[in-house]
């Protein structure tokens, strides 16, 4: 941290000032609500702005973390040495005839509405899921027979040498609950998907009965960042914890929920650690009785906290 304040002198060239911010409590960013502080934080407001933030990272050796919503994210206790950077200011979705043209800062939520609405369908699996559109292309987000790699057209991103490309949906790769955005650390600016003109009856109604799905079935009531687990080939995650015996399972304030045992949920003062250690118990006891491996969908980040605050 020594050239601290000499790449804080450099960011705020570029950027405006009001979007850069000191030690931000990451819980504020994560659906999980845990996560220690980050040294900077910052919220550009164009795609030039986040070029030039790239480029004071590169040129500073800092390390650099792209937050989308913090749906997917567990960020450690100690926090995030370097910079986060967050693109919610960068949230403008346009409509082009059956093209819906979102910057990766809107939520996915939003722009399935703005579908409905211009009477477009294949989002609607994605209206109840809480990312970013840049989180959700990242991740491959899927859910009820619709995911991403379906409507998805191209993307405009920075690549590892901080040039901006347009990138098929080929040349993406989007994998279950993985892309090329995530294996070669692209930051995706702006996704344009490819959607079907449908009745506007039909597509709210499709919408209405997933988000009733998920109310029924998720523990949408507390904190958590969606199934925990990838679903192992052959299997589901959530089925295996149960018949494991895990259900309600807890580690400090963290807890397998008793509505989905594919969750882990933040009963009200968890910690990343509460968290991680109750991956690995679930880890352990699934791999015990089905010799079965889970393997975490979520991202995890950051450094270790101090035990003794924890
Ligand atoms: C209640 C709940 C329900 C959920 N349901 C589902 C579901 O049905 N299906 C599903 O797939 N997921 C689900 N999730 C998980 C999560 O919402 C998705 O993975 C979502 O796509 C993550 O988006 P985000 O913006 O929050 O990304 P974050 O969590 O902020 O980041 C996730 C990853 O994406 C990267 N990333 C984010 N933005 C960008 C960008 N602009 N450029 C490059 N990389 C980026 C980050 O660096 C990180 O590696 C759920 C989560 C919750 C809390």
């Amino acid at each position: 941290m020594g050239h601290y304040k000499e790449y804080l002198l450099k960011l705020k060239n570029a950027t405006k000032e009001e979007n850069i911010q000191l030690n931000v409590e990451m819980k504020k960013h994560t659906s999980f609500r845990v996560g220690g502080p980050v040294d900077v934080l910052v919220t550009p407001e164009s795609y030039e702005e986040v070029i030039n933030i790239i480029k004071v990272c590169k040129g500073e050796n800092i390390p650099y973390y792209i937050i989308g919503n913090g749906s997917n994210l567990l960020i450690k206790d100690g926090g995030l040495r370097g910079i986060a950077i967050k693109l919610s200011k960068l949230n403008k979705v346009t409509v082009d005839g059956a093209k819906i043209i979102a910057q990766s800062g809107a939520s996915i939520g939003s722009v399935s509405i703005v579908a409905r609405e211009a009477k477009l369908s294949g989002l609607e699996f994605a209206c109840g899921i809480p990312g970013s559109v840049g989180g959700a292309i990242a991740m491959n987000a899927g859910a009820y027979d619709g995911e991403m790699s379906y409507i998805t057209e191209s993307a405009l991103i920075i690549d590892e040498n901080g040039e901006l490309k347009t990138l098929s949906k080929e040349q993406l790769k989007l994998g279950y609950r993985t892309s090329a955005i995530i294996v070669n650390k692209y930051i995706v600016l702006e996704v344009t998907f490819s959607l079907r003109n449908w009745e506007y009856e039909n597509i709210k109604k499709k919408m209405d009965e997933l988000m009733q799905r998920r109310r029924e079935k998720q523990p949408l009531e507390y904190p958590s960042a969606g199934s925990t687990f990838k679903r192992p080939v052959g299997y589901f995650a959530g089925k295996l914890i149960e018949d494991s015996g895990l259900k309600g399972t807890n580690v400090g304030g963290a807890e397998v929920s008793d509505k989905h045992s594919g969750f882990i949920i933040n009963k009200g003062n968890a910690t990343a650690k509460d968290i991680l250690d109750l991956i690995e118990l679930v880890q352990n006891t699934v791999m015990k009785k089905y010799n079965v491996e889970l393997h975490p969908e979520i991202r995890i980040i950051g450094e270790d906290g101090n035990t003794e605050q924890n």
